[in-house]
């Protein structure tokens, strides 16, 4: 589904990634992890399309097409979807307008037309009660005094009304206390579909407790300098990440 190959990115002058490859099969999730500064945000944001970063060197593909030729909307509408690692406040708009016009984007590249109000309110509120959410959540200005906890249930609330091809979750886990971190992966665990991937970046094992990886990469330095199951996240939460360093240099 996604192919990265010998990705070389770099940001206001200076090399983040240097060289990172990466394939990911629908059906399959992903844990990027890695210590701070890695790269892990900035992978997310080049497939996402975010601006800032120059593409120098390798590709990325998805579904065999280019996705570096791609704008940002026609990735979205394709499918690659990122949440925001510290979500942003808008002030002023509804969070349910911005669900609704961002679903409405999606039906028309999909060539449906907008969703019936009433369609689109069962579905809302079927999601936002999975998410253990409050409905007055939805009339409330996009995170504007939001809680860490709430924008993340947020974040997934969005993945699930927008259902994405490739759901990338960039430190979902961070701030959250352990209820709220089920939720947030009951949310993620009902996104698990043959015809998608998702991509998780996250700083600690915890949350893999609760999302089990297909495959876990281990991002140092701008590169994936190790891959395994789900035990080499128990493995890196044991020992830390200075052992893959000397087996690299070896
Ligand atoms: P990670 O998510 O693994 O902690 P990031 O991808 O956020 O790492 O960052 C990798 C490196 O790139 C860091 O050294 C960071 O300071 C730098 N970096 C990322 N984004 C920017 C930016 N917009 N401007 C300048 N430097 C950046
Ligand atoms: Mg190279
Ligand atoms: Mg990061």
């Amino acid at each position: 589904m996604l192919e990265v190959k010998d990705l070389h990115v770099t940001v206001e002058g200076s090399e983040i990634l240097k060289g990172l490859t990466l394939t990911i099969n629908a059906g399959e999730v992903h844990a990027i992890m890695g210590p701070n500064g890695a790269g892990k945000s900035t992978l997310s944001a080049v497939i996402a399309g975010k601006d800032g970063y120059e593409v120098t060197q390798g590709t990325v593909t998805f579904e065999g097409q280019d996705v570096l030729e791609m704008e940002i909307e026609e990735r979205a509408r394709k499918g690659l979807l990122l949440g925001f690692q510290y979500p942003v406040e808008i002030p002023g708009v509804k969070n349910i307008y911005l669900l609704k016009a961002a679903l409405n984007a999606k039906r028309e590249a999909e060539g449906l037309g907008e969703i019936p109000a009433p369609e689109f309110m069962k579905l809302i509120k079927e999601k936002v009660a999975f998410m253990k959410m409050d409905t007055s959540f939805l009339q409330r200005a996009v995170n504007e005094g939001f809680s860490g906890g709430e924008k993340k249930r947020n974040e997934i609330l969005q993945m699930l009304v927008l259902q994405p091809r490739l759901a990338m979750l960039d430190e979902i886990d961070s701030g959250l206390d352990i209820d709220a971190m089920k939720v947030v992966a009951d949310g993620v665990n009902s996104l698990r579909a043959e015809d998608r991937a998702i991509l998780l970046v996250t700083h600690y094992q915890r949350l893999l407790d609760y999302i089990v990886p297909d495959r876990v990469h281990v991002l140092v330095d701008g590169r994936i300098v190790k891959s395994g199951d789900a035990e080499l996240a128990r493995e890196l939460e044991a020992r830390g990440y200075d052992w893959v360093l000397e087996e690299t240099a070896a």
